[in-house]
């Protein structure tokens, strides 16, 4: 795996069709994945909490979300070439996901929200199967892992603003027969449009 460390924070080089591919090849591999975006704030937040360091590090891919990241990686003669966002690795997965016939869910975000990206999204990707969904505030950790294992998702996507969204894959991804898994914040506000 290609990283470059910020504060004893990972940070991934990897390009977005080097990411795919490498999820791909863990998902035939029977591996989970997991994915945090980094920005300076997030960096600068676990330089001081070890326990958000760990979090983070512990992740399989920490993408270089804020631009920040990218021009600290050149001013130290790094490799990071460019960002890799959120969201448009989330649009990227959906649509591998269509190609590929993944099963998608997405947790997070108000009901309307929710319901909306995954409307916008079958509409923008006719094979995408969004086997399923649930908002963010249903407060009930058990119905959602087994709302997910019922769905037979894929691909996990988390929208409940960040730590919280990491913490929460955390806690559940030994239960939880998903092989990919990423905390998005607002992104699902962003696919309601
Ligand atoms: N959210 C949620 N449940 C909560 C708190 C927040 O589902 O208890 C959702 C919120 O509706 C929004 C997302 O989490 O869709 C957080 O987005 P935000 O932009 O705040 O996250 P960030 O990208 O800043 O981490």
């Amino acid at each position: 795996m290609q990283k470059e460390q910020y504060l004893g924070v990972y940070v991934s080089t990897l390009p977005y069709d080097d990411i795919l591919a490498d999820i791909e090849k863990r998902m035939a591999a029977g591996q989970k994945s997991t994915i945090i975006a980094v920005n300076p704030e997030k960096v600068i937040a676990a330089g001081k909490n070890e326990e958000l360091k760990q979090l983070i590090n512990a992740a399989t891919y920490q993408i270089p979300d804020g631009i920040g990241v990218v021009l600290a990686s050149k001013l130290k003669g790094g490799r990071l070439a460019s960002r890799v966002t959120g969201i448009d690795l989330m649009e990227r997965l959906i649509a591998r996901a269509a190609e590929k016939g993944y099963r998608v869910f997405l947790y997070g975000a108000k009901e309307e929200v929710v319901k909306k990206a995954k409307e916008n999204l079958e509409a923008k990707y006719p094979r995408l199967c969004i086997a399923g969904y649930m908002n963010g505030y249903v407060n009930d950790d058990e119905a959602v892992v087994r709302a997910i294992n019922e769905a037979n998702a894929d691909m996990l996507f988390v929208a409940l603003g960040s730590p919280r969204q990491e913490l929460w894959i955390r806690a559940h991804m030994d239960r939880l027969n998903v092989k990919v898994f990423q905390g998005v914040g607002g992104s699902f506000d962003v696919f309601a449009g």
